[in-house]
């Protein structure tokens, strides 16, 4: 475990193609019964295997036992038919069936649980466990029920709380909630947002992270991208109140990205997840590229909180490609920290 600059991956890696479709965002299981469950486990047990034998220091499941970071949670709740479903838009890009809210949401039993313990059980470095952030659950939803998002959000953030502390208990280091929306609705980020993502990481001791990214490289999000003009300024509506807020870490893009560098010192004095992989290209870094990049960010963030990860999840990458940028992720934190390591 590195303690300066010690290396992380924002969530997904590529499942095996013998669990479910390669390539593929949120493919089916190839796999049923008691098979699928033996087959996610040994998938998990390649995803930590492959982080540590790279030099990943901070490991994560790879989520590896999951379909989709919001839905699989919300599968497990009750107050939501997943039968009864309708078309909404999402995060204002792309049309999508989704379940609905028909009453009183809660959380029967543990969702993550018994995986994030299996995980513990595999190594000895710092785990990460993501959950999806309340804004982005109530985005990828139809209510039928609240009649508000922000009284949604607050039912959800009080469920992931529970959720988060019993992954506490069970040794996770890191929770980490992604909240992609939060680069779309500014006006209820800054209303509610920062807010319900608060009540979610209430009493933990774990390192907390929000996640907040413009997605993984399919069409919907590339196409989106395109729109947004030559600087991404997103980050600039949820950074000031992200600093002033009780999260620990923020994880943001950069690498390939339009997002301009300074930004990052608007949530000065946080720890920086920074994005310094490019997961919508299927070009692998080299360590240079990923040493130029964190050196970048530097010059914003102090190098005691500097933690090189990737843009976003890399599920849809094929396997060796995203193996290959672990590596270059690795290799290029390995430079920058023997440049900013005291000497003497
Ligand atoms: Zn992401």
């Amino acid at each position: 475990m590195n303690a300066l600059l010690p290396t992380s991956t924002v969530g997904s890696l590529p499942k095996p193609s013998w669990l479910a479709a390669p390539e593929t965002l949120w493919a089916p299981w190839s796999l049923e019964g008691d098979a699928l469950i033996e087959g996610k486990q040994d998938a998990l047990r390649i995803a930590v295997q492959e982080q540590q034998r790279r030099g990943i220091d901070v490991v994560s499941d790879g989520e590896q036992t999951r379909q989709h970071f919001v839905t699989t949670f919300i599968e497990h709740l009750e107050g939501v038919d997943f039968e009864r479903r309708e078309t909404v838009r999402i995060r204002n890009r792309y049309d999508a069936s989704v379940p609905t809210v028909i009453g009183a949401v809660s959380r029967r039993q543990p969702v993550f649980v018994e995986d994030a313990a299996f995980l513990r059980r595999q190594t000895d470095r710092p785990i990460k466990w993501a959950l999806p952030g309340p804004m982005t659950m109530i985005d990828t939803l139809s209510d039928r029920h609240y009649g508000s998002r922000e009284k949604l959000a607050w039912e959800f953030a009080t469920i992931l709380n529970e959720e988060a502390r019993e992954l506490e208990a069970v040794g996770v280091d890191v929770i980490q909630f992604d909240e992609p929306s939060f680069n779309v609705f500014f006006d209820e980020v800054h209303d509610w947002g920062i807010a319900a993502l608060e009540r979610a990481v209430e009493g933990l001791r774990a390192e907390t992270v929000v996640h907040i990214c413009y997605g993984y490289g399919i069409k919907a999000n590339t196409d989106w991208k395109a729109t947004l003009g030559a600087q991404w300024r997103q980050y600039e509506a949820s950074f000031p109140l992200l600093q002033r807020s009780s999260i620990d870490t923020v994880s943001l893009e950069s690498h390939n990205s339009h997002v301009p560098i300074d930004l990052i010192e608007l949530i000065r004095g946080k720890r920086v997840m920074l994005g310094a992989i490019d997961v919508a290209s299927e070009v692998v870094e080299t360590p240079e590229e990923v040493a130029g990049t964190l050196r970048r960010a530097l010059e914003f963030v102090d190098a005691d909180k500097l933690v090189p990860s990737t843009n976003c999840g890399m599920a849809p990458l094929p396997r060796r490609v995203a193996y290959d940028k672990l590596d270059a992720l690795v290799a290029g934190a390995e430079i920058v920290r023997a440049e900013v390591a005291p000497r003497g």
